[in-house]
């Protein structure tokens, strides 16, 4: 197996992975988008709230506002020592808002809500929740705890997460008569022509296959490789996208390795 990234910021990341089917591809993006946890408000208790918001609607709100996560500091409630449905400092985050327009209409951001942990805070100080017009107020303490894509939507790390095969392109030289046909008709930019047509930017093609299509010469060949693929992974912010890659390798590995005990308990005759 290859792996080579392509693009890479914060939140981003682009990488060619060569040597692996489908399956793996797919199970792989399958984990990161709903098996890799990561925090988010689930329990609100409203104090006061005089805004036009409904209690409900806000903590529906607050649950879908993205917290930086610690995945090494934290654990999922279910598997936390303390056995304890309200959670412990291990497995629980207290959160508290307070907020007032005293003086016109004003915005509430989420910077505003206050973590007793600086690491687990919003990815973004911008996100609105909630308007308040001169005298409304909210009072508020939200909890919040590491959770699964799988369970609810608010706790996916990923905002995208896709693959796609990866593109083999071939110019036959010989027979091509330099018309550019291939160079319109590609919407992705992946050719560009000076003394002969070149693939400048393979990774970009998504095998749509027009450049073959609109070739009069039949100079022009695609394929899609079987056993490579393009990842995106776009975090939310929670955590580092290539956080959430590693992760989801982890979690594969110990799928794999539990069904590997399973078997030989199957083979030594321990299960029937
Ligand atoms: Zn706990």
């Amino acid at each position: 197996m290859k792996i080579k990234v392509l693009e890479r910021d914060e939140n981003f990341l682009r990488f060619l992975v060569s040597g692996i089917d489908v399956s793996l591809a797919n199970s792989l993006r399958r984990i990161m988008m709903t098996e890799v946890p990561s925090m988010a408000i689930d329990t609100v208790i409203m104090i006061e709230n005089s805004s036009p918001m409904k209690d409900e609607v806000l903590a529906h709100r607050l649950g879908f506002i993205p917290l930086r996560t610690d995945l090494d500091s934290y654990v999922l409630p279910e598997s936390c020592a303390c056995n304890s449905e309200l959670g412990c400092s291990k497995c629980r985050v207290t959160l508290t808002l307070e907020s007032e327009a005293q003086e016109g209409m004003r915005t509430v951001y989420s910077k505003e809500l206050s973590s007793i942990d600086p690491e687990i805070v919003s990815v973004s100080e911008k996100i609105p929740v909630v308007k308040l017009a001169q005298g409304q107020k909210i009072r508020l303490e939200a909890y919040a705890k590491l959770g699964l894509g799988l369970d609810h939507v608010k706790w996916q790390p990923t905002s995208c997460c896709t693959h796609k095969y990866a593109a083999d392109i071939q110019v036959d030289l010989e027979k091509c008569t330099l018309c550019k046909k291939c160079v319109d008709a590609c919407l992705k930019q992946v050719f560009a022509v000076d003394e002969q047509v070149n693939v400048v930017d393979l990774e970009s093609c998504n095998l749509c296959k027009e450049c073959e299509k609109v070739c009069p010469v039949d100079a022009v060949r695609v394929d899609m490789i079987k056993d490579a693929f393009i990842f995106n992974v776009e975090s939310t912010g929670a955590l580092p996208p290539e956080r959430i890659f590693l992760e989801s390798i982890r979690i594969l590995k110990a799928k794999t390795d539990e069904l590997t005990g399973f078997v030989t308990q199957i083979k030594a005759g321990e299960v029937e």
